[in-house]
């Protein structure tokens, strides 16, 4: 047995000293003593979509559930809304529930039969890419489409891309094993790449730097810029460790699921886990914003509202909120130790993001040569070297003046319910500093210059993006995305970066990452805990795995019932 002090030393990855670092945690109750006067079995705090899930599985297992949303909706970061005018429906923040989409959740909680839809034609077009000298790339749905565009850029890159992404499949199957399940109940990455005769080459690629990896294997600069653009997605910087795979594991997976959308939005996908909450007697309240935990003979029985409410839990609360608000709520419960190791979480260090929504009159009409074409998410990217700048331009609270992988996304062309007949939508996306150098109130000063200058970086590649196209637009800084959610502390997209010390079991706190807090019958869900943010449910499926274990009964054997 390895104790906590024995892992600190050990300096390994988080993943492999997982089951070591839960040890520590309180051990499961035997039984759960039900508590008197309670309305429900369990009261859920936040109503994001992880906390949803989690209801919605205690829900499956037979347990009653009421659902304690701050706002006037549920979905947190998952929410489609008319942020310009009436009729024009936007992704206020996540465009792309990818994760969700590929992983067991949206099967085992029967989304389909609760009215949720995916639109992802594997014949279309996925992406657009331009480098940053204009060069247009199209990536298509199918992988051997893709490479055949890129290997007008390097055969003999294209040829070693085929061989990696071919070969990443075991990777994956380790990653997708590690985050289908509580911290310690499956093998970590490493430990399922080392049974592999080739292990040490992959766990190698994995701990190295992306810049690693992308040097290492393609020589083209264009196949280092396509591939760099992958790590935007989860905010990763090319020259941090344990970031070797990450490129090429983002691109396998928006290649194989494109950019698969909700139709109707990710607010439908919410729509259909608040129906599936309900079939099984559950309750989701909005405008009940938490602000204190019972604590009652050891244990957390419930919770307050700022309405002056109580909602008390016949077994436990399962909270989604960030660890800042709990560590307020309960300091002494929770012990100092957890305190400070929370206290020390980072948001998503410098990089935010910073959008622009449109409503449009058409869709951008994409050149590509003598081509015009529409396309669901084109993309406007640098250099490796670029978006090593860019990071750096963030961290010293700068915007960056160059190439500066501005992603942007025109869901109607594949989902026209988001807008008037013949109408759209558009989003630009792209990663900027919450803290600028002048102070992040700054940001209200300088949003539109800023939003011009990259209109104007995207208007000469469409022919049809001038102001007449244009009906309104709204532009949300990151200043703006940490309001509207309190979960988005300094306008983080996840509740804190994902970066090596705070992943895996050292998430949300080492020796707590297994969903149980220091306070019995005070579990936590959401993007704060194991595997982490994106739309992908799989934190609340693990928070429920846990939950139902300390009730003694199996999450496998209740997901796979009908
Ligand atoms: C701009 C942006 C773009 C993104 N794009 C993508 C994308 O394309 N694809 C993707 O997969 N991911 C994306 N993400 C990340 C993704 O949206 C989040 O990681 C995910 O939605 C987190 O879900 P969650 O359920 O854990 O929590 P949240 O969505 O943060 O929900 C938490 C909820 O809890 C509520 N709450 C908090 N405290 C309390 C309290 N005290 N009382 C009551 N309620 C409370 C909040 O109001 C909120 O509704 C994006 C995020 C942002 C900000």
């Amino acid at each position: 047995m390895v104790d906590r002090r024995d892992f600190l030393k050990l300096g390994l990855a988080a993943a492999t000293a997982a089951p070591s670092v839960s040890e520590a945690e309180t051990p499961a109750p035997a039984t759960v003593t039900p508590n008197a006067d309670a309305d429900f079995d369990y009261v859920v705090v936040g109503g994001g979509h992880n906390a949803l899930a989690c209801a919605a599985y205690l829900g499956k297992a037979g347990y009653t559930c009421v659902v304690l949303e701050a706002k006037a909706t549920p979905g947190g970061n998952t929410s489609t809304e008319q942020l310009t005018v009436p009729g024009f429906w936007h992704e206020a923040c996540a465009n792309t529930p990818g994760g969700l989409f590929r992983n067991n959740v949206r099967k085992e909680l029967e989304l389909d039969k609760f009215g949720v839809r995916f639109a992802n034609d594997p014949a279309e077009l996925s992406s657009l890419l331009y480098f940053a000298d204009g060069t247009p790339l199209k990536v298509w749905k199918t992988f051997d489409r893709t490479i055949s565009e890129l290997s007008k850029f390097s055969a003999k890159d294209a040829a070693r891309l085929a061989v990696l992404y071919k070969g990443m499949g075991p990777f994956l199957q380790a990653v997708g094993r590690f985050n289908g399940a509580p911290i310690g109940y499956a093998p970590t990455v490493e430990d399922s790449l080392m049974k592999l005769p080739d292990g040490p080459v992959w766990v190698r690629r994995m701990h190295q730097t992306m810049a690693d990896t992308l040097m290492q294997e393609f020589e083209s600069e264009k196949f280092r810029s396509f591939l760099t653009y992958y790590s935007t997605i989860n905010r990763q910087l090319p020259y941090r460790e344990h970031t070797g795979l990450d490129s090429l594991d983002m691109y396998h997976g928006r290649q194989e699921a494109g950019w698969v959308l909700v139709i109707g939005g990710t607010g439908a996908l919410v729509a259909g886990l608040v129906r599936a909450v309900e079939a099984n007697q559950g309750k989701v309240l909005t405008n009940k914003f938490v602000t204190g935990l019972i604590l009652e003979g050891g244990k957390c029985t419930g919770v307050k509202t700022a309405g002056g409410e109580t909602f008390r839990a016949r077994y436990g609360v399962v909270s989604s909120m960030h660890t800042n608000q709990i560590i307020k709520m309960a300091p002494e419960a929770l012990g100092p130790v957890y305190v400070e190791s929370a206290k020390m979480l980072k948001p998503l260090f410098a990089e935010m993001l910073f959008c622009v929504h449109y409503a449009l009159n058409e869709a951008p009409r994409w050149k590509v040569g003598d081509e015009r074409i529409t396309c669901p998410a084109v993309q406007f990217i640098g250099t490796l070297e670029d978006r090593v700048r860019q990071g750096n331009a963030s961290l010293e609270g700068r915007l960056y003046d160059g190439p500066s992988f501005l992603q942007v996304f025109n869901p109607t062309v594949v989902d026209p319910s988001r807008a008037p007949p013949g109408k759209h939508v558009m989003k630009f996306e792209v990663l900027a500093p919450y803290a600028l150098q002048e102070g992040a109130a700054h940001w209200d000063e300088i949003k539109r210059g800023y939003a011009d200058r990259l209109m104007a970086v995207v208007r000469p590649y469409a022919d049809n993006l001038d102001d007449k196209n244009i009906i309104a637009r709204r532009i949300m800084t990151p200043l703006d995305i940490e309001g509207r959610n309190i979960n988005n502390v300094g306008g983080s997209c996840h509740g804190a970066a994902e970066n090596y010390a705070q992943s895996g079991a050292m998430r949300p706190v080492p020796g707590w990452a297994k969903h149980r807090t220091p306070i019995p019958g005070l579990y936590q869900t959401g993007a704060l805990t194991h595997p982490g943010g994106s739309v992908r449910g799989e934190p609340g499926r693990n928070a429920a795995w846990i939950v139902l274990e300390d009730q003694g009964k199996d999450i496998n054997k209740i997901a796979s019932a009908g």
